[in-house]
């Protein structure tokens, strides 16, 4: 157990190294992913708005089209009204006359409608563009700065990777799983001395013989406030 014990001190002084090149890199790996995600969903509503106009101006120039269907068949309607001789003849064709022009009316109010559409979608579209080049630049800056400090830590992360992967085979696999569950519950440290007679992970002042059995190094104690691993005090970890 002793050596079981020392491998999880040695364990822990590479996992507290690596946790503070994790914090030298601090959100930017984070930030980073947050604004590739951004500059997605911008490029998506930037593409939404542009695809509406395009089906708008489509829609609006159909509509034109029949606009101008119907005002030549108005130009013709009038002309004929000039050459009817009969009441009936006359009803009838003031009767299409005024078919035709609220349709024409109809479609009008139809193309303002879309009009209004698209200049919502045209605004969308200036708004996703600005929003697109802040996000570019942003990444652009912190994408640079985050490979700067990845390169200036790589090596070193790489060798206490390497460490870490020297101690872990000699550890139980049981031991390994119970000292993830503790890092991962106590801001990564799992293993802490016992200061002046007191946990160094929580503080809570042990009893004195339970700093006796600590001293051993004969089997794993758990500190009874915080659960962490207590390990005597003339180890230094994560220096
Ligand atoms: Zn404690």
């Amino acid at each position: 157990m002793r050596e079981s014990l020392q491998r999880l001190i040695e364990l822990q002084k590479v996992d507290t190294k690596l946790l503070e090149i994790e914090e030298l890199r601090g959100s930017l790996p984070q930030e980073v992913d947050g604004l590739k995600k951004d500059l997605g969903d911008t490029k998506e509503t930037l593409k939404t708005s542009q695809d509406k106009i395009k089906a708008i101006d489509k829609k609006i120039r159909e509509i034109e089209g029949n606009i101008l269907q119907c005002n030549e068949k108005l130009d013709k309607y009038k002309e004929q009204l000039y050459a009817v001789t009969t009441n009936k003849e006359y009803d009838a064709l003031t009767h299409e006359l005024e078919t035709m022009q609220g349709a024409i009316n109809e479609s009008e109010s139809q193309i303002l409608e879309l009009m209004e559409e698209k200049d919502e979608n045209e605004e969308i579209t200036m708004n996703s563009k600005t929003l697109l080049e802040e996000i570019q630049q942003d990444l652009k800056s912190k994408s640079k700065e985050l490979k700067k400090r990845i390169s200036e830590t790589k090596n070193v992360e790489a060798d206490f990777l390497k460490k870490r992967d020297k101690i872990t085979p000699d550890i139980s696999k049981s031991l390994i799983s119970k000292y993830e569950k503790i890092k991962v519950a106590k801001n990564g440290r799992a293993i802490v001395p016992v200061v002046r007679g007191a946990c160094g992970g929580c503080f809570h002042t042990l009893p004195p013989q339970l700093v006796v059995e600590v001293k051993k190094l004969n089997k794993i104690i758990h500190c009874e406030s915080c659960g962490r691993v207590l390990v005597p005090p003339n180890e230094e970890l994560g220096n």
